[in-house]
């Protein structure tokens, strides 16, 4: 067992499998290739605390991986696989083989396809550099225009709005989080940032960025409405980093094809995170973006790679903070829900519970951590509820089961 392992990739699903990986008691070489020249970092806080406080969280001080023997090489990027060799080389003209690869290399900001988007000012959020420009931006400006209401643009519009910045949330969709959350979610959290002074267009398509002397001045919607601003934020979604799988030969579908133990179609290579679409439930193959997921796949290349008990499948969940309301999400939302509410949405404490005919689907809860985490257990053990105790707030959680 002194087979070497390479990851691609120093970000969360990266770094997590390196630790582990030694904690399980790997003996042989790991080594971690990141093309960003930061240690790995929590991206989370980029959303959350990008207006004040300490950006840089590593999720590791240097010192652990000195001391865990573990290579870290930070500010080159691998180009090349070559699968039948088992090497990969890199920018700087390197080369490396590996017993097993791991592909961790994440996603990146889904680019605004209008003339205009290259205009100073305009900003995508993904890295620890992109949140640094993005603090001076707030610092320095009165007016935010934010393209694209999902998780993201919500987190930043609610940070800017708390720091006195006149905010506009431009929306393709009719409503907010149209991909991920509920219509009842989309909502709660439209009127909860509306309230709070943040402008929330939707149903609004954006043609173009318009500037002056180089620097972006507004968003202009297809109907002429000109939205002045003084910095742009595109958060209109991520896209798979899965350039170099697919150059290589191994099998992508919108992001790297995976199995539930993160093997792709070759022995040798597994791929985790951000970048792979793997099954979940009853086999549909989906590519989530999130901390829990990276962390449980990075689990599951431990198990494959050590040759150990496959890991049981765990269910999804997710976690966002807008102003007062931390919210816990666990379950994938289906398209059209039916939904148990339990407690007081106007008071930004709630728990929003899909079902079909009784059996939990999915939760969205705000400030209700009880909810959620019972919530998440009762999707994993298949737990049919009755939907008209679990609506009534007095009634204890376990009461609402239907056995
Ligand atoms: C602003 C923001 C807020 C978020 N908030 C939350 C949250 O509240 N809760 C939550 O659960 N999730 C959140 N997420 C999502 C979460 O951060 C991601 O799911 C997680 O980082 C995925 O980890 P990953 O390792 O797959 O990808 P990443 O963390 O993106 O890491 C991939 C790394 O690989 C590097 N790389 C790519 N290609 C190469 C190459 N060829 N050579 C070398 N290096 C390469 C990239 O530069 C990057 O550093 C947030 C994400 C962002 C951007």
């Amino acid at each position: 067992m002194t087979e070497r392992v390479l990851i691609i990739g120093a970000g969360h699903a990266g770094a997590t499998l390196a630790g582990l990986l030694r904690q399980a008691g790997h003996p042989g070489p790991i080594e971690l290739f990141g093309d960003e020249l930061d240690l790995p970092y929590h991206r989370p806080p980029l959303s959350k605390k990008f207006a004040e406080g300490e950006l840089e969280q590593w999720l590791r001080p240097m010192e652990f991986y000195q001391d865990q023997d573990i290579t870290v090489r930070l500010g080159d990027r691998v180009v090349a696989i070559d699968r039948a060799e088992r090497r990969v080389h890199v920018a700087s003209g390197e080369s490396y083989d590996y017993d097993h690869l791991v592909l961790a290399t994440g996603a990146r900001p889904r680019p605004l396809p209008v003339p205009g988007a290259d205009l100073d000012g305009t900003v995508s959020l993904r890295t620890l550099a992109d949140a640094r420009i993005l603090r001076k931006c707030v610092a320095e400006r009165r007016r935010l225009a934010i393209v694209g209401g999902g998780y993201i643009g919500l987190e930043v519009a609610a940070v800017a709005r708390a720091n006195g910045v006149e905010v506009t949330v431009v929306e393709r969709e009719e409503r907010v989080l149209a991909r991920v959350a509920s219509p009842r979610l989309s909502e709660i959290l439209t009127a909860h940032h509306r309230a709070r002074g943040t402008r929330i267009l939707t149903g609004a398509r954006v043609v173009r960025l318009s500037g002056a002397d180089g620097r972006v001045r507004a968003v202009v919607l297809d109907d002429g409405t000109e939205i002045t601003s003084d910095a742009v934020l595109v958060g209109i979604g991520a896209l798979p980093r899965d350039e170099l799988a697919a150059a290589a030969g191994l099998r992508c579908d919108q992001g790297i094809v995976v199995d539930a133990q993160a093997r792709t179609n070759d022995p040798h290579i597994l791929a985790i995170g951000d970048v792979t679409r793997r099954p979940l439930g009853t086999g549909t193959l989906v590519r989530l973006e999130s901390i829990p997921s990276a962390a449980e796949q990075a689990r599951q290349a431990v198990a494959t790679i050590m040759g150990d008990v496959p890991t049981a499948a765990e269910v999804p969940w997710f976690w966002s903070d807008q102003f007062d309301l931390k919210l816990k999400i666990a379950g994938l939302v289906p398209p059209l829900p039916r939904t148990v509410v339990r407690g007081d949405p106007s008071a930004g404490r709630f728990a929003l519970f899909h079902h079909d005919n009784g059996t939990l689907i999915a939760v969205e809860s705000a400030n209700r951590a009880a909810e959620f985490m019972a919530g998440k257990q009762f999707i994993a053990s298949g737990t049919r509820i009755d939907p008209a105790r679990l609506a009534d707030d007095t009634t204890p959680l376990r009461d609402a089961i239907l056995h």
